[in-house]
C-alpha cells in the first residue's frame, strides 16, 4: 500500500509504502509498523506521521510475535547485504 512519504524518526529514511501483516486495512493512529531500513518499531500518528513508541508501548510491542518476526527478517536481510543494523 502506497502512503504519503514520511521520515523514519530513528534513521531518517523516507517511508512511502507499507505491507500489512495481519489485515489489508489502511493503518490507524496507534497501529505499529517496522522501518524496513533500520528495523525500528514505529507508531502511526493521527496526523499521518510516524513516531517512536513510548516505553509502555515498546514493552507491549516487544512481545508481539509478528513485530519480532518482521524485525528479524529485516535484520537478516540487511546482514545478507553486508549491513549491520544498530
Ligand atoms: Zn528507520
Amino acid at each position: 500500500m502506497i502512503m504519503d512519504p514520511v521520515p523514519c524518526p530513528k534513521c531518517g529514511s523516507t517511508l512511502d509504502a507499507i505491507t500489512a501483516v495481519s489485515a489489508d486495512d489502511p493503518p490507524q493512529a496507534g497501529d505499529a509498523t517496522v522501518c524496513f531500513q533500520c528495523a525500528a518499531t514505529l507508531i502511526f500518528e493521527a496526523a499521518g506521521g510516524l513516531r517512536l513508541p513510548t516505553d509502555e508501548e515498546a514493552a507491549v510491542l516487544w512481545r508481539e510475535p509478528e513485530i519480532a518476526r518482521v524485525k528479524a527478517a529485516i535484520i537478516r536481510g540487511a546482514r545478507a547485504r553486508g549491513r549491520d543494523l544498530k
